[in-house]
């Protein structure tokens, strides 16, 4: 779909960043007051964008979800459960005690770094300097290894904080200090939000954001079987919000402190859950695929066995190759072999029974669970990634369709750049506009209303009347709009429009009576 987004040209996050805040996509929050670092508000193109992926997500799962590897029809059903829980759903989770994520702070800046985020340069030399630096950040400390050390960064090993003898760290420079020795010692670091219930603020009306949607699926899990007629194997779906205090939020929507996740726990027996593993980071993978994310920019990495969770016997990452990390991937979606563990766990701190009777068999078992959990908000980042292109169009009425170009690359003589988000249909946040070719025409602006009131029933379509026609193209290219509909005068005349596509730039022109059926047949 995109060719700009490889690893030759790979697209800088603040070309994106700055569409997405001139084109009403994503806004710092509170950004009058200087904004809050890790937290994000989605304008008006943001949300329909976001909510088109999550209902895409919710129609391919929930409703009709994919084939079972033996031809069988699945059964998913839906879930939404609160974001703040009995406190006791974090212990048997093991949130509580183990949802931590080493991290240093700095004395100096007091900025505090996630460990694992945070890398060092030791040099050959015994005595001297080490410098620290985040990940992907690495011209910075390399900038400072040549001015502060006056020596080659090719000279010194890279290895991660964990890895420094705590006897060393007096010889770290942090990223931020102005002086060596004021990183502390990795330390553990919950990265629950805390809150408290009711009007006392004290301990025991401590309560949590959750940090993922799962553990309500789990805690849910009973009510479902008692209520909903599954037989195992079934899954049950849910879309929210989930807050994480993340040491360091960045890269956009792709860390943030609050986002959205769109989890599935697929219950089934123990005998057959390596086939439903297999099958579900299968399926995962593919299902990124259809709504337009090209498979060169995405790839399936199993963990290692020591990277794995106690509990968990396989897990693989559906990665993507975002601009920030080409050449190399990021983590879109984990698939994880969870085993018997939340189950058991719950049923230990619950003390309710969470087996599953067979009644042909007469025979109970506890579940296990494959889990296929993916970011929403990290989705939505990808489906920007991917939809941006810049591409040289020729000026006026040359001949020539457009050009690919890399991302800040100049046009040549006799060509404009254009900007265009390709989403595909099913994800644009704008199905089609409506232009009238002239507003101060009564009779063809009367028409291009008629149209708009009429299609708009059936999608979110925009009417647009201000300006040259080439220039309310432009807006709607950067918004990613497939389709542009202009009535003009032969619309008067025969009762036609024409239809141009936003990918090839083609031109259509056709009854208004069959503009349904056509935009029916082109994806919508
Ligand atoms: P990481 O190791 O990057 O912190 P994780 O492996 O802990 O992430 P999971 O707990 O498996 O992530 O969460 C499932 C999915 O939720 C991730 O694949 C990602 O898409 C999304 N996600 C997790 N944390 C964040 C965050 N802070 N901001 C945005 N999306 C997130």
């Amino acid at each position: 779909m995109n060719m700009q987004n490889n690893s030759d040209h790979p697209l800088p996050l603040e070309t994106l960043t700055a569409l997405c805040k001139r084109r009403g996509f994503i806004f710092q929050t509170s950004e009058i007051y200087g904004g809050l670092n890790g937290f994000w508000d989605y304008g008006p193109l943001g949300t329909a964008l976001k909510n088109n992926l999550r209902d895409a997500w919710w129609q391919d799962l929930v409703r009709t979800p994919p084939i079972g590897p033996d031809g069988e029809i699945l059964d998913i059903v839906g879930l939404d459960s609160a974001i703040i829980q009995n406190p006791r759903v974090w212990e048997a989770s093991g949130h509580v005690g183990g949802f931590n994520d080493p991290m240093c702070d700095c004395r100096e800046s007091k900025s505090r770094y996630r460990a694992d985020h945070l890398m060092v340069y030791v040099p050959a030399d015994k005595d001297g300097t080490l410098f620290a630096c985040l990940v992907g950040d690495e011209a910075r400390a390399e900038k400072r290894i040549r001015k502060e050390a006056k020596a080659d960064p090719a000279a010194y090993t890279v290895k991660p904080v964990t890895e420094i003898p705590v006897a060393d760290l007096p010889r770290v420079w942090g990223p931020d200090a102005a002086k060596p020795g004021t990183l502390t010692e990795p330390r553990q670091f919950n990265l629950m939000f805390k809150t408290y219930i009711g009007a006392a603020s004290g301990e025991d009306n401590l309560a949590y954001l959750r940090p993922e949607t799962a553990q309500g699926i789990f805690t849910n899990y009973k009510n479902v079987l008692d209520t909903m007629r599954v037989k195992l194997p079934f899954g049950i779906a849910q879309v929210g919000k989930s807050f994480r205090n993340e040491v360091t939020p960045r890269n956009f929507i792709f860390r943030s402190r609050e986002f959205e996740q769109m989890e599935l726990e697929w219950f089934c027996h123990p005998d057959e859950s390596q086939k439903w593993y297999d099958f579900w980071t299968e399926a995962r993978l593919k299902w990124w695929e259809s709504i337009g994310v090209s498979s060169a920019n995405l790839r399936r990495r199993d963990h290692d066995p020591d990277e794995l969770a106690h509990y968990s016997t396989a897990c693989a990452d559906v990665e993507y190759r975002y601009g920030f990390t080409a050449p190399d991937f990021g983590e879109l979606e984990g698939i994880a072999h969870r085993g018997a563990f939340d189950l058991t766990q719950h049923q230990e701190f619950s003390g309710t029974k969470m087996e599953y009777f067979d009644q042909e068999t007469n025979t109970r078992v506890l579940p296990h669970v494959i889990e296929p959990s993916s970011g929403l908000t990290r989705g939505v980042l990808v489906v920007l990634n991917e939809a941006y292109a810049e591409e040289f169009v020729p000026k006026g009425d040359q001949e020539g369709g457009p050009i690919q170009a890399a991302p800040g690359q100049q046009p040549p003589e006799g060509y404009e750049k254009r900007v265009v988000m390709r989403f595909s249909p099913r994800l644009a946040p704008v199905k089609a506009a409506i232009f009238p070719l002239l507003k101060n025409r009564p009779e063809i602006v009367a028409k291009a209303k008629e149209l708009y009131m009429d299609l708009r029933t059936t999608w979110a379509v925009d009417y647009d009347q201000t300006g040259a026609i080439g220039r309310r193209y432009r807006r709607q290219d950067e918004i990613g709009t497939p389709f542009c509909i202009t009535v003009d005068f032969d619309s008067l005349e025969n009762n036609t429009v024409t239809i141009r596509e936003r990918d090839s730039m083609k031109q259509t022109t056709l009854p208004i009576t069959e503009v349904r059926a056509w935009l029916a047949t082109h994806g919508l």
